[in-house]
């Protein structure tokens, strides 16, 4: 990859897990597009450890533009396919885009258009969450208000659809962490950027990977705790309210006692004070708990993903065409 400027090649990377049916249509389109631009593409497909022949699908699809295909030995994850993708990009610029056919091909003219123009990032921003379901829109609405109030580095409604110079690219692979939560690390990094407004599509075919509320919880938890200590801080706080409320509360019953004498016990005040502090003190021990396994995690150093098979296609669009 080049470190000066250069707006000669472009790598297009489609993540795909188990999207046989979806991809060979987004592979077409895409490279309809490609085939437009005044410049050297290519398309890498990163095979998630489909089960449904995945990668087998996208190199059955028509194209023109040199496609490889990067077949993971398991499931690995998104972040992970992206990573691998971008690793093997040599483009002077990078697309990631979903295979799913949610994200609208057509948008890489504009992506190319603005980097051309000196962005070094260029983002796709949902404009209507319109495709999402309710429950899933108002979930993900909540998180961003509680969880990314200026402290982190998440953009709400900007996912991974995004042009990125090599530059950028570069800036990226050169954070080590294993726990790759990527729609932070887009925007650690920095530089020019700029956001273009688009409506996510329909899927071609299949389902979401992403549909559980469970896997986005977890998915949003990992988000918070890569990028801020805001839960380590709400433990010591919550620590200090309680500890000071139950001094007030202490010095209270001492002056009722002096005053007017014993009472009869508070069975009930102290069964619940005694179970709310230790949900706290649990819930506490389970935040440190979290972290520690995302320090567990990075001192494995285990790779990101494992690969089995590399595959690079040249054009088949005259071998389509014969077949047809
Ligand atoms: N994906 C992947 N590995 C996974 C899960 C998803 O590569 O473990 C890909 C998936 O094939 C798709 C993209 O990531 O191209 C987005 O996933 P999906 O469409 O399921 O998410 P959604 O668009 O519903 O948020
Ligand atoms: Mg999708």
């Amino acid at each position: 990859m080049n470190s000066e400027r250069s707006y000669k090649s472009l790598s297009v990377i489609l993540p795909g897990y188990n999207e046989a049916e979806a991809i060979r249509h987004t592979i077409e389109e895409t490279d309809a597009v490609l085939r437009s631009l005044p410049l050297k593409c290519e398309i890498i497909v990163v095979d998630d450890g489909s089960i449904d022949g995945t990668a087998e699908s996208a190199l059955k699809a028509a194209h023109a533009t040199p496609l490889k295909v990067i077949r993971f030995s398991r499931n690995f994850g998104k972040e992970a396919a992206m990573t691998a993708g971008l690793e093997a990009a040599s483009g002077d610029a990078v697309v990631i885009m979903d295979s799913d056919g949610q994200h609208p091909p057509s948008f890489i003219l504009e992506f190319v258009k603005h980097w051309r123009e000196g962005y070094d990032v260029v983002y796709a921003k949902r404009a209507s969450r319109g495709t999402d379901s309710w429950l899933r829109r108002s979930l993900s609405k909540l998180y961003y208000r509680i969880a990314f109030s200026g402290t982190t580095f998440i953009e709400p409604n900007a996912g991974d659809f995004r042009l990125m110079s090599s530059t950028v690219v570069k800036a990226i692979l050169s954070l080590p962490e294993k726990t790759r939560f990527m729609k932070g690390l887009f925007n650690w990094v920095g530089f020019k950027k700029l956001a273009i407004d688009y409506t996510p599509r329909e899927r071609t075919a299949g389902e979401t990977k992403f549909g559980s509320i469970r896997h986005l919880f977890r998915f949003g938890i990992l988000g918070i705790m890569s990028f801020s200590a805001f839960p380590l801080r709400m433990i010591s706080r919550i620590g200090f309210l309680v500890a000071g409320s139950s001094v007030i509360y202490g010095l209270y019953i001492m002056i009722r006692t002096l005053c007017f004498g014993i009472d009869v016990p508070g069975w009930a005040t102290l069964t619940v004070a005694l179970t709310l502090l230790s949900g706290i003190q649990l819930i506490s021990i389970g935040v440190l708990g979290e972290y520690i396994g995302l320090i567990f995690t990075e001192v494995k150093n285990r790779p990101l993903y494992i690969v089995e098979k590399v595959t690079q296609q040249q054009s088949n669009l005259e071998r389509q065409r014969e077949a047809a």
